[in-house]
């Protein structure tokens, strides 16, 4: 049976990728910092294994796979957001999302790969943004973050393709999670005004692509960026 583990396994998306991977024939293993209860409920259904780390613990992230050994697949999902004037983030909020978002991602992609190069297998996808592709104003910091996670995915991509390990990257555009919660009724009919195909993303539309990238239908794609956002961003 191939394994994958999904980093933020118990937020909207990732909950989301968890499923599908299961039903997709993976073991997964449902990674959580802070929502215990729903990573083993998540778990228990889909006869995976919850695991808690923080991506940003270097030390942390390290013991944890090497206690997992072998792994198929990595879905480095967890992620966090922040909205004010760039002016207005405290360096320690900046610090964080860079930690979070594109350091946890590397950190967990180096510690995947100790294994993955020795065995010659692998699959890592990244989950960036579209304002990684495009940049938001009020979210420079995560913007960057996920601009940084693109980046990050195509020097990786070239660098490991010999070993036989496929890195690639899904860019979502406005799914509906906890994480977009804090947008008033009157915010989310203007954003929807801006989305081509005229609904909210679902964390389905990007369990779906993930699923596509974790197959062998995607067998010669690496180093690319599957936007996901309804033509938000073309
Ligand atoms: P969400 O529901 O808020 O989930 C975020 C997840 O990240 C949570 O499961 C959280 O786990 C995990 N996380 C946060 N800090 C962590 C840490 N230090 N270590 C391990 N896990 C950590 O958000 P979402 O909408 O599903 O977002 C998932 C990913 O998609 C994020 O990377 C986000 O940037 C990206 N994305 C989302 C959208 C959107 O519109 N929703 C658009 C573009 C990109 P705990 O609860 O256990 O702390």
């Amino acid at each position: 049976m191939r394994s994958a583990l999904v980093t933020g396994g118990a937020g909207g998306i990732g909950e989301a990728i968890c499923r599908r991977l299961a039903e997709d024939g993976f073991e997964v293993y449902v990674n959580y910092a802070h929502s215990e209860e729903k990573a083993l409920k998540i778990a228990k259904e889909i006869n995976g294994k919850a695991i808690r780390f923080d991506v940003s613990g270097k030390k942390e992230v390290d013991s944890v796979f090497c206690s997992i050994g072998h792994l198929d697949l990595l879905v480095n999902n967890a992620g966090i957001s922040e909205i004010g004037l760039f002016t207005d983030i405290s360096d320690d909020i900046s610090e964080k999302i860079l930690n979070i978002n594109l350091k946890g991602a590397m950190n967990c992609a180096r510690a995947a790969l100790k294994n993955m190069i020795k065995e010659h297998n692998g699959n890592i996808i990244n989950i960036s943004s579209m304002w990684g592709q495009c940049g938001a104003s009020c979210e420079v910091d995560y913007s960057a973050s996920k601009a940084g996670m693109i980046g990050f995915t195509k020097a990786l991509a070239k660098e490991i393709a010999p070993s036989g390990i496929r890195v690639n990257c899904v860019a979502p555009g406005f799914i509906m999670t906890e994480m977009n919660s804090r947008f008033s009724e009157e915010d989310l009919s203007l954003i929807l005004e801006d989305i081509p195909l005229g609904i909210f993303g679902k964390p389905k539309h990007i369990a779906d692509a993930v699923s596509f990238l974790a197959s062998d239908k995607s067998e010669y794609i690496t180093g690319q960026v599957l936007a996901v956002n309804g033509g938000m961003v073309i």
